[in-house]
């Protein structure tokens, strides 16, 4: 085992979910888009008039990033986050070019995947509260994070949403959920 590997809990590492440059972002007040930068990182947004200054117009502080929409054709795509007054808030992106979209969509899918339940503090799966041991090992949900044995974490499926194209294993909760 290399030293360190047995740590990586979460399949990648979020510190590496960022991505800045130029954006048109949408003003519902001015009712048009305008040429903005903008830096993401993690759940973080920030806006700023040009490259290299740092004071952000709006602060966008998310404890609930979601990706709402995204359409290829019109290289639109809106985000869904709290505000730095706490209000829940749309934002609504345009990109010049295919490349530049698709590289956002990666990331802002990723930074909507779930926090997996910690390894360490999960001792029970969160459907049967047994216990995990060697035999009954941990899982986690790819749609809720929840940390789950095997039995309980039978179904799989595609989650787009989130950037995962082939089938990934989820909870029963949430497979009852979908149901
Ligand atoms: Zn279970
Ligand atoms: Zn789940």
């Amino acid at each position: 085992m290399g030293s360190g590997s047995w740590r990586r809990h979460e399949e990648f590492d979020r510190k590496t979910l960022k991505i800045e440059g130029f954006v048109y972002v949408w003003s519902s007040k001015s009712n048009e888009f305008s040429r903005k930068w903008v830096n993401l990182n993690d759940e973080i947004i920030t806006f700023s008039k040009e490259k290299g200054s740092y004071v952000p117009l709006y602060g966008s502080i998310s404890k609930h990033f979601k990706l709402v929409f995204e359409d290829l054709l019109t290289l639109e795509m809106i985000i869904e986050c709290f505000n730095n007054k706490g209000k829940l808030k749309n934002w609504k992106f345009k990109f010049n070019n295919q490349a530049e979209f698709l590289q956002w969509s990666e990331i802002c899918q990723k930074i909507t995947r779930p926090k997996w339940d910690d390894r360490i503090l999960s001792k029970t799966c969160k459907c049967c509260e047994k216990k995990f041991t060697t035999f009954l090992r941990q899982h986690h949900c790819r749609k809720c994070g929840a940390a789950v044995c095997k039995w309980h974490s039978t179904t799989r499926i595609s989650l787009p949403e989130l950037g995962y194209f082939k089938k990934v294993r989820i909870c029963q909760n949430c497979a009852d959920f979908i149901k």
